[in-house]
C-alpha cells in the first residue's frame, strides 16, 4: 500500500481547533481549576523513550525554547549528572506545563526493577498514567510489572507506542501484546500511516480516527515537529484506503465501547447506523467514560525521536485521563494518640492502626475535604531530593484545602511544626514562585533540609491559618506505606579519616531521598554499611556518593544480604545481671519458628512487640514484670522519677540491639527470632540507678543467650536467605535450556509454567478480543507474525543470590529475547548442603 506524499505543511502555531495549544493564551498556571488539571506518570520499560517523549511534551507545551535530547545529555527532567550519562531516569520529579487550556502535571516514575517501591510511592500520587511501548520490544516484562501494580490501584491508562519509525516497528503486533499481556481492551484512536520514499516504508504521520483527519508532520531534520498537516479522511482528500480504514476502526471502536456505554449505541442508531457520522465528542465522551472505569485502553502512536505524534497523545491525556475530582478518595488514616499509647505490639500499630471513617467527601469546586473540614489542608511529600544548586526540595501533591506559602504545617511523621515560607511550582528545573498550592496539585518547598523526608504528610489550616493542630489532625497519614527490606549490602568507608564527615553528610542526604536505602553501623568491624533494595540500586547510590557528590570513600562489592537465626531452641533459660548492680537483672529464653512472623501464634500473644524489619518477636511475659512493680504503680507508691513503662521500654530496646548483634556462627545479624523476657528486675525503692542500666542488662542478657545456645553445637544456629518470586519470559524453543539451568545451577522452585497471558482462559479471550477488533496489517515488520502462544512464563522461587548476574545468562541462554522480573517473598532457611555451596559469600558485606 503506497499513499500519496503530502506536498504543503502548515504550521500548527497559531492553533487549529484539532489541537488547539494556545501558547499565548494559557491562563496561569496555578490559576487553572481542578477540573482542568491532569496529574498524570509515564510508565515504560527502560528505554522505550520515556525521557524522549516527556522532552517534546514540554517543547510543544512552550515550557522550553528547544528540544533536549537523551544521547546528548541534556535533557530537563533527567537532571542528575548520574542520569544523563546513563541516560536514564532515577529520580522522581514533577513538571506542571499548560496545554489544550489545561494542566498538566507529569510525575516522573523511574523505570527500572529495582525502584518498584519508588514506583509505587509515586503511582499513588497520579490520577492516570500513560504506558510508552517500544514498537519493536512490544510489551517488557517491566511494563507490564508497573501496569499491574497501577492497575491494582485502578490508575486509569493510555498507551502510546513509541518507536513506530524504526525497522521492524509493528503497531497491531503491539497492540495485540497489550490485549495478551497486559488484560485489557485496547481503543485504537490513532493509526500509523506510513509513505514509501525510495522503496523503503517511512513512518510520517498518524491517522486519526476520532476526527477523521491524516495528520502529516514534516520530518526533515530541521523540522522540530510543530508544523503538521491535517488532511481530511472523510471527503476522501487523503485517499479512499484511508477512509476505509477510519471506517473499520470507527465500527470496532463503536462495539467495544457498547459493551460498557449505552449511549454510545444510541449515538450510532441516531446517526443512520452510519460510523463515519458519529461526532467526535460523543466518541470522546464515550472512551473517556470506560477509561476512568478502568475497562479499555485508548492506544496512540508515534516516533516521538522524529517529533511524530506527541501533540495528539498530549491531546489525549486532556481528553481520556481523569481530573483530581472524578478520582477515588485517597487512603487516609489517622493513629489518635490513645491508639498510639496503647502498648501492646507498639511497633506493630504504627503502620496500621487506623481510625477508620475519617469522613471524605468531594466537593465538585474545591476537590477533596477530608473530615467535613475546608480550613483542614492535607498534602503528601512524595519525593524530596538534593538539588546540586538549590538545595533540598520536597515535592507534594495537595490533596485537600490549599497550602499557602508563609504558612504553619505540621509534618505528621515527625509532630513538628515548620514555617514554610515559599512555595513553587516546578517547570523541569526551572522553578516559578505561587502563593498558594491548592487541591489535586502538585508543588515545591525547598530549604526543609531533615524536617521533611519521602513519604511524609503534611497538615495545615489553609483558611484560619490557625497553628494548633487537633488530636486527629496532627496523626493523619496519606496513603501509608510499608518499606520493603533491603536485600543487598556494601559496606563504606571514607578514604582517610579527614572524608568522614563528608561521607556522612552525603549519605544523610541519600537517606532523605529514598526511604529504601539502609544505613547500618558495624560497630566490631568499625564500618558502615549501605542496604538497599538491588544491585542496580547500590550501583547508583555509589555512583551519586562518587560522581555527583565527590566523596572520597571505597565502597567493597555488592553483596546478598544474609542473616542467621536460631534453628533449634533448647527451652534452657539464659540470665545477666548488671556489672554492679545484681538487682538489675533479666532471664531470656529463645524460641523458633519460619516464614513470617505476623503469621505466627508469637505475634498474638499477650505482650508480643513486633519487630517488623527483622521479622522477629519480642515478648515481654506478662508475668515477667515483678509483681510489687505493679502493685506499687497500682497503689501510688511509685517514687522513681520515670514510670515502669519506661523501665520496660529501656529494656525491651536493649534486648533490641542485642538482637541486632552479630549471629555466632558467620557474624550475620539475627533475624526472624522469637525472644521471650521471662523476668526481670531494678530496685525500685532506690533512686540511684538510671533506665539506662537495663538497656545494657537487656543488650547482654541477648548476648548471653545467643553464646549459651550455640557453645551446645553451632547447628542450633541457621542461616537465612533472601528468597524471589521470579517470572522468566521465554520463547518455548529456549524452555528446556531454561528450566535446566533454573533447577540446577540456581537451586529454583519451578512453581508452574504459563502461557504468555496469564492462563490459557485469558489468552483464548485475548486472541477472540484481537481477532474481533480492527487492526491494520503490519507491512513495516521484517519477521512473520509472532504467535500469542509461543512465549512462555516460567513461575519459580530462587535464591536471590543466583539471580545476580542472572539478565545475561539468560540472554545467552535464548538468543537475547529472555526477559525476567521479580519481587521479594521472604527470607528462607539454608539446608546443610546449600550453606556448604554458599559459604564463601557468608560475610555480612
Ligand atoms: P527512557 O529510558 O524510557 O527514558 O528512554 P529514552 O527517552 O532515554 O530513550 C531511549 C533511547 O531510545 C534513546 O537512545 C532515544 O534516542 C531512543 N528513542 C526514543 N524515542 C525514539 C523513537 O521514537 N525512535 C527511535 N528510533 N528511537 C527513539
Ligand atoms: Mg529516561
Amino acid at each position: 500500500m503506497v499513499f500519496r506524499r503530502a506536498t504543503a505543511y502548515i504550521s500548527l502555531r497559531p492553533c487549529r481547533q484539532l489541537h488547539a495549544s494556545c501558547f499565548r493564551l494559557e491562563p496561569k498556571l496555578n490559576a487553572v481549576p481542578p477540573a482542568k488539571t491532569r496529574n498524570i506518570g509515564i510508565i515504560a520499560h527502560i528505554d522505550a523513550g520515556k525521557t524522549t517523549t516527556t522532552e517534546r511534551m514540554l517543547f510543544y507545551s512552550g515550557k522550553t525554547s528547544r528540544i533536549g535530547n537523551v544521547d546528548e545529555g541534556d535533557t530537563v527532567t533527567d537532571y542528575l549528572p548520574s542520569e544523563r550519562q546513563r541516560g536514564i531516569t532515577i529520580q522522581s520529579a514533577a513538571i506542571s506545563i499548560p496545554w489544550n487550556r489545561h494542566k498538566i502535571n507529569i510525575i516522573d516514575t523511574p523505570g527500572h526493577a529495582d525502584f518498584t517501591f519508588e514506583v509505587t510511592r509515586s503511582l499513588r500520587v497520579l490520577d492516570g498514567a500513560v504506558t510508552i511501548l517500544d514498537a519493536v520490544a512490544g510489551v517488557e516484562a517491566q511494563t507490564e510489572k508497573v501496569w499491574r501494580q497501577a492497575a491494582a490501584l485502578k490508575i486509569p491508562r493510555i498507551a502510546y507506542i513509541n518507536k513506530m519509525d524504526r525497522p521492524g516497528a509493528g503497531f497491531s503486533r503491539t497492540v495485540k501484546e497489550i490485549i495478551a499481556k497486559l488484560q485489557t481492551r485496547a481503543v485504537c484512536v490513532n493509526l500509523p500511516y506510513f509513505e514509501e520514499i525510495d522503496s523503503e516504508l517511512k513512518f510520517k504521520g498518524v491517522i486519526d480516527v476520532i476526527h477523521k483527519k491524516l495528520l502529516l508532520w514534516d520530518s526533515s531534520a530541521s523540522q522540530d515537529g510543530t508544523k503538521i498537516k491535517a488532511l481530511d479522511v472523510s471527503d476522501g482528500s487523503a485517499g479512499e484506503n484511508i477512509r476505509d480504514m477510519v471506517a473499520k476502526s470507527r465500527e470496532s471502536m463503536v462495539e467495544t465501547l457498547g459493551e460498557f456505554d449505552e449511549g454510545i449505541i444510541e449515538s450510532f442508531f441516531e446517526h443512520n447506523e452510519d460510523y463515519m457520522a458519529i461526532p467526535a465528542s460523543i466518541l470522546q465522551k464515550s472512551i473517556a467514560k470506560s477509561t476512568l472505569a478502568n475497562e479499555v485502553t485508548p492506544v496512540y502512536c508515534g516516533s516521538s525521536f522524529r517529533n511524530i505524534g506527541v501533540q495528539p497523545l498530549m491531546d489525549g491525556v486532556v481528553s481520556y485521563l481523569p481530573s483530581p475530582l472524578q478520582i477515588e478518595a485517597p487512603e487516609i488514616t489517622s493513629t489518635s494518640s490513645k491508639v498510639a499509647k496503647k502498648r501492646k505490639k507498639v511497633q506493630k500499630t504504627k503502620t496500621t492502626a487506623t481510625a477508620e471513617g475519617i469522613p471524605l467527601t468531594m466537593d465538585p469546586h474545591k476537590g477533596l475535604v477530608v473530615n467535613h473540614n475546608h480550613n483542614l489542608t492535607v498534602a503528601l511529600a512524595f519525593k524530596v531530593i538534593t538539588h546540586p544548586a538549590r538545595g533540598v526540595m520536597a515535592f507534594f501533591r495537595v490533596y485537600s484545602g490549599k497550602l499557602a506559602a508563609n504558612s504553619t504545617v505540621m509534618n505528621t511523621r515527625t509532630g513538628k511544626k515548620l514555617a514554610l515560607r515559599k512555595i513553587m511550582l516546578m517547570h523541569g528545573d526551572t522553578p516559578e514562585e505561587v502563593s498558594q498550592i491548592s487541591a489535586g496539585n502538585i508543588g515545591v518547598v525547598a530549604g526543609t533540609d531533615d524536617d521533611i523526608m519521602t513519604g511524609d504528610t503534611l497538615v495545615s489550616h489553609g483558611v484560619t491559618h490557625s497553628k494548633t493542630f487537633s488530636d486527629l489532625e496532627a496523626n493523619l497519614r496519606l496513603h501509608p506505606i510499608e518499606i520493603p527490606p533491603p536485600l543487598f549490602n556494601s559496606s563504606i568507608e571514607p578514604a582517610t579519616a579527614g572524608d568522614a564527615r563528608y561521607m556522612n553528610e552525603c549519605i544523610k542526604v541519600l537517606l532523605r531521598e529514598d526511604p529504601s536505602l539502609h544505613v547500618s553501623e558495624d560497630e566490631d568491624m568499625g564500618q558502615t554499611v549501605l542496604s538497599g533494595m538491588g544491585e542496580l540500586h547500590l550501583e547508583i547510590i555509589r555512583d551519586r556518593l562518587l560522581n555527583d557528590m565527590k566523596a572520597k570513600i571505597r565502597l567493597r562489592d555488592l553483596a546478598v544480604s544474609y542473616k542467621e537465626t536460631v534453628a533449634r531452641p533448647n527451652g534452657m533459660s539464659s540470665s545477666c545481671d548488671h556489672f554492679d548492680n545484681p538487682e538489675i537483672n533479666a532471664t531470656v529464653v529463645f524460641d523458633a519458628f519460619e516464614g513470617d512472623v505476623n503469621e505466627t501464634p508469637y505475634a498474638d500473644e499477650d505482650g508480643a512487640i513486633i519487630l517488623e524489619h527483622e521479622n522477629s518477636v519480642i515478648i515481654l511475659e506478662p508475668t515477667a514484670t515483678p509483681a510489687y512493680m505493679t502493685s506499687a504503680v497500682k497503689e501510688r507508691r511509685w517514687k522513681l522519677d520515670y514510670s515502669l513503662e519506661e523501665l520496660q521500654d529501656s529494656l525491651i530496646q536493649g534486648c533490641t540491639t542485642g538482637l541486632s548483634m552479630a549471629g555466632p556462627r558467620f557474624g550475620l545479624p539475627l533475624h526472624s527470632c522469637v525472644l521471650r523476657i521471662k523476668s526481670w528486675n531494678f530496685p525500685i525503692e532506690d533512686k540511684g540507678p538510671q533506665p539506662s542500666a537495663l538497656l545494657d542488662v537487656g543488650r547482654r542478657t541477648v548476648s548471653k543467650a545467643v553464646k549459651d545456645l550455640s557453645s551446645l553445637s553451632e547447628e542450633n544456629f541457621g542461616v537465612l536467605e533472601p528468597i524471589m518470586h521470579t517470572r522468566v519470559h521465554v520463547d518455548s524453543g529456549s524452555m528446556g535450556d531454561v528450566m535446566h539451568d533454573l533447577n540446577n545451577r540456581c537451586s529454583a522452585t519451578v512453581l508452574a509454567v504459563e502461557d504468555s497471558g496469564d492462563s490459557l482462559d485469558k489468552q483464548n479471550w485475548a486472541r477472540e478480543e484481537a481477532e474481533r477488533i480492527y487492526l491494520p496489517p503490519d507491512y513495516t515488520m521484517k519477521s512473520a507474525n509472532q504467535d500469542l502462544t509461543e512465549r512462555k512464563v516460567i513461575i519459580a522461587e530462587t535464591p536471590l543470590k543466583e539471580m545476580v548476574g542472572y539478565l545475561s545468562k539468560l540472554r545467552s541462554m535464548t538468543q537475547g529475547r529472555g526477559v525476567f522480573d521479580m519481587s521479594y517473598i521472604g527470607m528462607r532457611r539454608v539446608s546443610r548442603e546449600r550453606l556448604d555451596s554458599i559459604k564463601s559469600q557468608l560475610t555480612f558485606v
